[in-house]
């Protein structure tokens, strides 16, 4: 069963200029992405910067109303109900099952409150007995490897990846279906990353999480994800298992961003070239494939007719014209 159906999600903002501030062209964002997400699951959004991966993040939790597109959301009791229409005021009890993540575990902890109010807060917020928010507090301190002492100290007595744990634990407080995961390590040192990955792979499997990974750093995005789709400037060009995507990428924006990930060995080295070139401009998309300009592999369709996502080999999607010649050529 999936916990989230994205379907044709788009983002636009309007780009305005003049006295008037009239409508002179429009940043698109997010162009027509769908997925899901099915219980238990992780998938991870992978992109460069400003590819549309947190914005599509933003979509679903309802930080930002989208232009158009379903989110469908299942919800604890089964019923099915679509995000993307909803108020605020319709929204509110429903986002006590979608919970985040956030990127950086210094600005996202208010430094004014103790760790256990912190944690607490969720709990207070939906109405949970104080004696009830107290236990639930020291266990979910337990869960993300904290000793119980954690909950009378303000966030500034702890280090970055201690903060992660506690950003955890608040996300977890309200035992949420999905967690949106916003880059939920990158602003740590390579070694506290490793210790976060392994909390998060150890309560994926006690708890059985539901995971939206949102991710520029593949290598990280190996260890954790289930599945992976992969963005270029606001739309998704390549899904599938994780181990297969990486023994085998399809697409050559896949297979350029794999070829970019640092090697433990290195004299060895990938048939793939590291991405060349800036990613394109979201205001200035490229015609026909966006990422033609960027492409060793661009012939004269790719230029002018837009590939869209399509099935290229059974559980795997590409939206690339020659996605089989490349394949069956063996060309990484
Ligand atoms: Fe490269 Fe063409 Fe495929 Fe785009 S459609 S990724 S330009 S080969």
């Amino acid at each position: 069963m999936n916990v989230l159906e994205v379907e044709s999600l788009t983002k636009h903002f309007p780009i305005r200029a003049g006295l008037l501030q009239r409508e002179v062209g429009r940043i698109r964002a997010v162009d027509r992405v769908s997925f899901h997400v099915a219980r238990g699951e992780t998938l991870a959004l992978v992109g460069e910067s400003g590819c549309g991966k947190t914005t599509v993040a933003r979509c679903i939790l309802r930080a930002l109303a989208p232009t158009s597109g379903a989110i469908r959301f299942t919800q604890e009791g089964g019923e099915i109900v679509d995000l993307a229409p909803l108020s605020r005021r319709a929204l509110r009890p429903i986002r006590r099952q979608m919970q985040m993540i956030f990127q950086d575990p210094y600005a996202s902890l208010n430094p004014r409150m103790l760790v256990g109010d912190i944690i607490a807060e969720p709990l207070l917020v939906n109405g949970v007995p104080a004696a009830t928010r107290q236990a639930r507090v020291l266990e979910l301190l337990e869960l993300v490897g904290l000793p119980a002492v954690a909950r009378s100290r303000f966030p500034f007595a702890f280090s970055g990846g201690q903060r992660q744990r506690i950003g955890i634990a608040r996300a977890l407080a309200l035992n949420p279906s999905l967690i949106v995961a916003d880059e939920p390590v990158s602003a740590l040192d390579v070694s506290v990353q490793a210790q976060i990955i392994n909390l998060l792979l150890d309560l994926q499997d006690r708890l059985r999480l539901s995971m939206l990974f949102v991710a520029h750093d593949l290598g990280v995005v190996r260890h954790v994800s289930d599945r992976v789709a992969v963005m270029y400037v606001g739309r998704i060009v390549e899904t599938g298992p994780t181990t297969a995507l990486y023994d085998r990428p399809l697409h050559p924006y896949t297979a350029a961003l794999m070829a970019s990930v640092p090697k433990p060995d290195p004299d060895r080295r990938d048939a793939t070239p590291p991405l060349a070139g800036d990613v394109a401009d979201a205001a200035n998309i490229p015609p026909g494939c966006a990422f033609h300009p960027r492409c060793p592999h661009a012939v004269a369709r790719c230029r002018e007719i837009r590939p869209e996502l399509r099935e290229t080999i059974p559980g795997r999607m590409t939206a690339c014209h020659r996605a089989e010649e490349l394949t069956l050529a063996g060309v990484d």
